[in-house]
């Protein structure tokens, strides 16, 4: 309590409280003068916030002040440093009998921890904005439950529009959605309010007609009947990415289509050969003959990879489902290895018929990877067994290998494009990068499932898994 005897402001009591956070004592400030003990900068013509201007104001107006924000450092006493910290002043005027101000109740709370962590926030945010600006980044953060929508400048930028312009809805941003990328969004979605996390690229028309893809990367808080709370996250133009992507994609086909028919030729020749030198005993020319054909499958295989890598990238791999015994398949695809590899001993434990509906082609492609992988990536003479099992309404087969296997870091990376684990053991062999990927593709639009369970130096097991 400060007595209105300006201008000495006598301060006539104070309690507990007050003393902590001004780090005084009763007999240090009772009775004395407000500026003696807490000296006040009122030189400042621009600071309307000093105590000095504020204790006079209410004198004047007789009305109550408060200073939201108000910084009085102070010195530690045992260590002789100033201290910066923030105080929350409130200044209620009593009025005596005569209708003047006789007394001031200068109450403070000390903000100094709620200061400096706005403070912090701004600073990131500041960071943040200014990393957003230099890489093109635009970011957005949409609560649904309090309706804030918020987003950077460069939202509306990546949309076609002025910056700073628009983007108060969700809808107005889906609209410029092209019809044909919608059912993107929409999956990318569902899973999200599984996953909590939602990334897709997709095309937008901007309103000169062009149009753009833009990638969105971000997090999806759900409540619990999975209804979205709030999203956010970024958006970035990747238009020039995708155009090299298509450029690098026909161009993939184009050369893979102008090596298939040398090396077509080739093979024939290699047959025609091979059926005029059957009667020849010459196990040299025979022999040669034989690896001679060998090495064109496996380049034949390798530009049928990138052909149907090509076909994936551009949307137009297609399936074509039959009924199809799987067991038989397996059988068939181990058959043909064997007539080109002996160096393993491949055991099928064979269930019987199987039917399933699938594509039966590609995915005798898929077990052919999973067993080519086993021989590839295991030593010679060691096992692989292959089993098929019917689990929960879906076919499982697994194809298991004792070779250098895969530390689990790798585990998910494998069935990415071009991706290859960076092992000394596997460094000379041969290899793309495409078959696990172009696998798992397969195994997607077979709505199924592929993974991969093992141990670096003990082995592998490859799984694909479709419904019957
Ligand atoms: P490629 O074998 O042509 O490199 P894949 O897509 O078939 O391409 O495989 C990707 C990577 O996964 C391989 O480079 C290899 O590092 C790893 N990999 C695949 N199968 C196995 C396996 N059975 N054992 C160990 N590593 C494997």
């Amino acid at each position: 309590m400060v007595k209105a005897d300006a201008p000495r402001f006598t301060i006539m009591a104070a309690n507990e409280a007050y003393l902590t956070i001004t780090n005084a004592t009763r007999e240090m400030i009772i009775g004395k003068s407000f500026f003696q003990v807490f000296p006040d900068d009122d030189d400042d013509p621009t600071d309307e916030t000093g105590a000095r201007k504020t204790f006079n104001r209410v004198v004047q107006t007789s009305q109550k002040i408060d200073i939201p924000t108000y910084r009085y450092d102070t010195r530690d006493p045992e260590t002789g440093d100033y201290r910066i910290r923030y105080w929350s002043c409130s200044n209620v005027p009593f009025t005596g009998a005569d209708g003047n101000v006789t007394y001031i109740l200068n109450t403070i709370a000390e903000i100094t921890g709620e200061v400096n962590a706005k403070e912090a926030a701004i600073e990131s945010e500041n960071r943040l904005r200014l990393a957003a600006e230099a890489t093109g980044f635009a970011t957005f953060d949409w609560d649904f439950k309090d309706e804030i929508r918020l987003c950077s400048p460069q939202l509306a930028e990546l949309f076609g529009h002025p910056a700073d312009s628009w983007l108060s809805s969700i809808d107005a941003f889906q609209k410029q959605v092209l019809p044909e990328d919608q059912q993107i969004i929409t999956d990318a979605f569902n899973e999200a309010k599984e996953t909590g996390i939602y990334a897709y690229d997709v095309r937008v028309v901007w309103p000169d007609s062009s149009i753009h893809w833009l990638s969105i990367k971000g997090k999806m808080v759900i409540d619990e009947r999975q209804k979205p709370l709030r999203m956010l996250g970024t958006v970035i133009d990747v238009t020039e990415i995708k155009r090299d992507e298509i450029r690098k994609n026909d161009f993939i086909a184009m050369a893979s289509h102008e090596l298939k028919t040398p090396l077509t030729s080739i093979k024939s020749y290699i047959q025609i050969l091979s059926k005029k030198l059957t009667s020849d005993n010459d196990a040299f020319i025979n022999n040669a003959l034989s690896k001679a054909n060998n090495q064109v499958n496996k380049m034949t295989d390798l530009i049928h990879g990138f052909l149907d890598l090509s076909k994936l990238e551009s949307g137009k791999l297609q399936l074509r489902p039959e009924l199809f015994d799987i067991n038989k398949l397996i059988d068939d695809c181990i058959s043909e290895l064997l007539l080109s590899t002996h160096s393993h001993t491949i055991i099928f434990y064979n269930s019987g018929v199987l039917n399933v509906t699938g594509d039966k082609e590609k995915l005798g492609q898929v077990i052919g990877n999973f067993l080519s992988n086993a021989i590839k990536y295991s030593a010679k003479e060691t096992k692989i067994i292959v089993k098929c099992s019917v689990e929960d309404g879906y076919v499982v087969v697994a194809v298991t290998d004792e070779g250098v296997g895969i530390k689990l870091k790798d585990h998910k990376k494998v069935f990415y494009r071009f991706y290859r684990v960076d092992n000394e053991k596997i460094k000379n062999v041969s290899g793309f990068g495409i078959g696990l990927y172009l696998s798992t593709e397969i195994i997607q639009c077979h709505k199924g499932k592929i993974w991969v369970e093992s141990a670096e130096g003990v082995g592998s097991t490859f799984y694909f898994s479709i419904p019957l």
